[in-house]
């Protein structure tokens, strides 16, 4: 149930869904597709990522004068959590060895250790909270794989191209979609239950851009159930994978002719540093959403700091996309408790319809994310003020949900969609009977580490896999890509980072590179108090985390820190 002061607008949205309804049943578009004009117009009126100060030119590093979104650009720029001389000891004495370094517990992080055991090669994950606490965890909607029989690996090709405004790399998005119906057969081989059809062939559903119906799912919960096959299927090789938990990796090690050679760990527990060597290593970090760009709500797990960026960049690898950030079209607006919550695109998949504060559709409810979401930020912006506000200052619009029960049947909605039930259900809406309240929120870092097919980068031994690698999705991700993305490119990085560990020699441990960011800061005359990688976003207000830091009397050795969460003036102004 809403308050009074949104039950009223929740009437529009009854008032017109009987014609609303009648149209959606002439299986007729229910609302005119964009052309490729339109699309265009609402993205670079409304989308985020071109409004003012959204990008500028990172300052040092690989891609030195090229545009990224300015939070990222400001982690790029910002000064390593340690000081190289004082671990030249650790250098010399790891205190672990190790095959393969995984950095990251997510989806990604378990193909690669899973894939390596397969081939018997000793693997460490690193991992920064408990193994499963991940992006990886929370997808709801699916997984695209074209496993229908009017579908092809070519149809999909084309579609996430086509999303991803053909910049994408293509021989990365070939293997993505050739490799999509092994992943469904292997993931079933583990133990994965796919939502099936009564003649038990595969059940597939519509995403925004696909042009066939290929959203493989388990109800809106595939990420749990994927990811607690992987984890018990890591947890069956004790003998070949380690686990270290609440260890995130803080840096990259090289060796002195430029190998990736491990990582410096940092234990949450201990507040330690501790070296690993390894002869390959596998940055699977997954995004950035806790970096709450131009200040929006964020779907991501806590842990999603954009690490593997900041690690892989200080390196020397190329970061590819940096310009471009995915906000989900619907995330939750109300209640305030669960605001930024993901609301799975497959709502819209199965009809559900976005409205505006009088009941009117304004926008197709399946264009790409990027223009459905630019669709949303319109209707609410002040030149059309159709939102609906909410009393915390938040604004949104309706999507229709109790529609897609009538389209599809009563309990459809239940059986289909039983994690959102519940998570609305907890503050008293039923889903079923009301419509969501919902604004685009933070999603999906979209860019990342440049890597090709066999998952390498340009540094010797590093390899990446899932969200924190760029290139397959371009500037747009399209639904269902990105599960599909760590299942290929995990197992594809765990196979070709194997066979590198096979034969690598590694030389002497450094982190000169570390150091020469340092010197580069300088040069650049870069005047920053930031420290990075984040590794856990902060929410804590200034004057608390004040109080804090002085009831620990540790102010000075914590000055820089605090003072990089201030702006310029209020630090001029502190007492
Ligand atoms: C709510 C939600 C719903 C989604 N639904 C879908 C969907 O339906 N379909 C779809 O295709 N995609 C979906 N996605 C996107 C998709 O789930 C992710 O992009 C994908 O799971 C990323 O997998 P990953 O293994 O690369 O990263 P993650 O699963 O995020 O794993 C990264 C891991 O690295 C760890 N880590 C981070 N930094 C460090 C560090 N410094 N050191 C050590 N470890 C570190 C993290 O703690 C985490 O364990 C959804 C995402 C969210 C947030």
């Amino acid at each position: 149930m809403y308050p009074d002061y949104l039950a009223g607008y929740v009437k529009q949205v009854e008032r017109t869904r009987p014609k609303r309804l009648e149209l959606a049943l002439t299986g007729e578009p229910v609302f005119p597709p964009m052309t490729a004009a339109e699309r265009e117009d609402v993205l670079t009126k409304y989308h985020p990522d071109y409004s003012k100060g959204a990008k500028r030119p990172v300052r040092v590093g690989p891609n030195k004068g090229e545009e990224m979104t300015t939070e990222v650009a400001v982690l790029m720029e910002a000064h390593s959590m340690i000081r190289p001389k004082l671990l030249e000891l650790g250098l010399r004495e790891p205190d672990y060895e190790t095959d393969l370094l995984i950095i990251g517990g997510g989806g990604a992080g378990c193909w690669a250790a899973i894939t390596a055991a397969r081939q018997g090669v000793k693997s460490l994950i690193a991992t920064k909270l408990r193994i499963g606490d991940a992006n990886t965890m929370m997808s709801e909607g699916g997984m695209q794989a074209a496993v229908s029989r009017t579908d092809s690996p070519t149809r999909h090709y084309l579609d996430a191209m086509g999303g991803g405004h053909f910049e994408n790399d293509p021989a990365l998005v070939r293997v993505l979609t050739e490799d999509a119906p092994e992943v469904v057969r292997e993931l079933e081989n583990l133990g994965v239950i796919w939502d099936k059809e009564p003649d038990g062939s595969m059940q597939v559903l519509h995403g925004g851009g696909t042009s066939r119906k290929r959203m493989v799912s388990c109800r809106d919960y595939i990420g749990a159930v994927i990811m607690r096959t992987l984890m018990d299927e890591v947890r069956n090789h004790p003998d070949l994978i380690s686990i270290r938990e609440f260890e995130p990796a803080v840096e990259l090690i090289l060796d002195e002719n430029g190998h990736c050679a491990g990582a410096v760990l940092y234990s949450l527990d201990t507040e330690q540093f501790l070296i690993v060597r390894a002869k390959a290593t596998i940055i699977a970090t997954g995004g950035f959403g806790r970096l709450h760009i131009r200040g929006f709500a964020t779907t991501n797990h806590y842990g999603a700091t954009g690490d593997g960026l900041v690690m892989a960049y200080r390196a020397g690898a190329k970061l590819k996309f940096m310009d471009s950030v995915q906000y989900h079209p619907t995330g939750a607006v109300f209640p305030e408790q669960i605001a930024g919550f993901l609301i799975t695109e497959k709502i819209r998949g199965a009809g559900g319809q976005p409205l505006n504060r009088f009941g009117e559709l304004f926008v197709f409810p399946r264009e790409p994310r990027d223009v459905e979401s630019a669709a949303i930020i319109r209707e609410c912006s002040h030149d059309r003020n159709n939102g609906i506000d909410t009393y915390v200052g938040r604004t949104g619009v309706w999507l229709d949900s109790p529609i897609i029960d009538m389209i599809h049947g009563e309990g459809y909605i239940r059986r289909q969609f039983p994690g959102m039930c519940r998570q609305f259900s907890r503050f008293g809406i039923d889903i079923t009977k009301e419509p969501m309240l919902i604004y685009p929120s933070l999603h999906y870092q979209n860019g990342g580490i440049a890597i090709n097919e066999r998952c390498e980068t340009s540094i010797p031994g590093l390899y990446v896999a899932g969200e924190a690698s760029g290139g397959v999705h371009g500037r747009n991700r399209l639904m269902g890509n990105s599960v599909l993305d760590y299942n290929v490119f995990g197992r594809r990085a765990g196979h070709y980072a194997t066979e590198y560990a096979r034969t690598a020699k590694l030389g002497r441990l450094s982190l000169e590179h570390i150091a020469e960011h340092a010197r580069a800061l300088k040069r650049e005359g870069i005047d920053t108090d930031m420290i990075s990688p984040l590794i856990l976003p902060s929410y804590t207000p200034e004057d608390v985390k004040i109080q804090q830091l002085a009831r620990l009397g540790n102010i000075p050795a914590m000055h820089s820190m605090l003072r990089s969460r201030f702006t310029p003036e209020e630090r001029r102004t502190r007492p």
